[in-house]
């Protein structure tokens, strides 16, 4: 039974009776760091069921969700296709340790999709993903170092949580406690967009780096896409110092095109990464590339990478499902709900005067609180952000689920109809009155 009368309350007492409890047996009562509004204070909301582009909570409130899990709900929640796969794979059962044909159609559906993956492994998250593509350009190449870049958010791998991204930007935690200077020593952290840093990086390292990594278009710090040629010469670097090019696509895989960020710029890489969409909803990820490098990859090759519930049937089957139901159209009209989304934001924010930038990297985009192009983590940190945390309460008092935090990405997906855009539509004025109002 959704509530229907705007604004809510402040407050969600049924919400903050399940944060009591979870914060006596959870760290921070949340079992990820965002989730828990620390970047914009109050209580995060228990949600207790999802349909199409709504969220309802533990108090009964509906919200318009433009976090979509964080990228994977590109067809909306609880679609009936993707149900039905989930139903169907359970009633077979859930997880046998053995291979199956699940996987291998999975398999095929991303080789089919994304040229340069010529072969894939699956995974259950995108961390485990990046973790083992870096082991894997280790042990290709017999090289240590890694060439990473502040703001790019990898998953919290060890070695790659220097200058990360996401939840640590919203923190503005510069590094994280237990990472041993042995495990990030090998870490070159440069800024984003500079390929004269990545050039000289490889003069100054000659045949030690094993890998540049890059989300193919970062959602991490918000959205920064790459400037024109910025991949490439990635690529062309890595090409010229034998070294791989890994594009780590978890957030924009099979989201911004079909063939994720690469069917944008078309910047062919070495090893690629994958989750959130491909998993249907489902702890599903994946890493695959040139098909002499994965042979390197266990039990075909040297470098060990395993897991126990990695190409499960069930997410597998929920995955599959997902992939099947993405084709042009599908795509289409990810694109026109997010523009649509943007102009609303973009005209609320201005006539109310509010100093903003939308950045887009195609459907995926956010709204950075400062008048200037942000091209790195540096600019990113620049912005206003209490100005955010106005207009992030001022949304969700009006029934929008808006990433809590101002340095990431807003999703969208095939489900948002004219009804949630109304609802969005509705809302804007008063957040972004409350952004303009807003005082540090
Ligand atoms: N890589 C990128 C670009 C991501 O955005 C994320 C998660 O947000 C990850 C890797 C880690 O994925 P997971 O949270 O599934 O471990």
């Amino acid at each position: 039974m959704a509530c229907v009368s705007y604004p809510y309350e402040y407050d969600a007492p049924v919400s903050q009776t399940l944060f009591d409890r979870a914060s006596l047996v959870t760290p921070g009562g949340v079992n990820s760091p965002v989730r828990a509004f620390r970047a914009v204070g109050g209580t995060p909301r228990f949600m207790v069921s999802g349909k199409g582009p709504y969220l309802t909570d533990a108090d009964g409130r509906e919200y318009v969700d433009l976090v979509c899990s964080w990228g994977p709900m590109i067809l909306g929640h609880s679609h009936p296709d993707v149900i039905a796969a989930v139903q169907e794979a359970v009633a077979r059962g859930t997880s046998f340790g053995t291979p199956g044909e699940g996987e291998v159609a999975l398999a095929e559906e991303i080789v089919a999709r994304i040229e340069p993956v010529e072969q894939v492994r699956l995974v259950s998250s995108g961390t485990e993903a990046t973790m083992s593509a870096i082991r894997l350009a280790r042990g290709f190449t017999g090289r240590a170092k890694v060439i990473k870049f502040a703001g790019c958010y990898h998953g919290h791998v060890d070695a790659l949580l220097a200058a990360a991204g996401s939840g640590l930007a919203t923190f503005g935690l510069p590094d994280t406690p237990g990472v041993t200077g042995a495990q990030a020593g090998d870490t070159i952290v440069l800024p984003y967009n500079d390929l004269d840093a990545v050039h000289a990086a490889f003069h100054a390292h000659p045949g030690e780096i094993a890998c540049v990594i890059t989300e193919a278009s970062p959602g991490n710090m918000g959205v920064v896409p790459p400037a024109d040629g910025f991949n490439a010469g990635l690529k062309a670097a890595c090409a010229k110092n034998g070294a791989l090019f890994i594009s780590d696509e978890v957030m924009t895989g099979f989201r911004t095109s079909k063939a994720g960020w690469y069917g944008v710029d078309g910047v062919k890489p070495d090893l690629m990464t994958f989750g959130k969409v491909m998993g249907g909803g489902f702890p599903a990820a994946a890493f695959g590339g040139r098909a002499d490098v994965m042979a390197h990859l266990a039990p075909a090759g040297p470098v060990y990478q395993a897991g126990t519930l990695s190409g499960n049937p069930v997410a597998t089957a929920a995955g599959l499902a997902q992939l099947r139901l993405l084709d042009d159209a599908a795509y289409a009209k990810v694109d026109a709900v997010s523009s649509e989304i943007q102009s609303l934001v973009t005209a609320a924010l201005a006539k109310e005067g509010v100093a903003h930038r939308l950045q887009t990297a195609s459907n995926m985009f956010s709204v950075f609180f400062t008048p200037d192009e942000v091209r790195d983590y540096e600019g990113a940190k620049k912005q206003e952000a209490f100005r955010f945390t106005a207009f992030f309460h001022a949304m969700l008092a009006n029934g929008v689920y808006l990433p809590p935090s101002a340095f990431e990405s807003w999703f969208v997906s095939t489900a948002h109809d004219e009804r949630a855009i109304e609802r969005i539509a509705a809302a804007l004025p008063a957040a972004a009155r409350a952004a303009a109002e807003a005082t540090a």
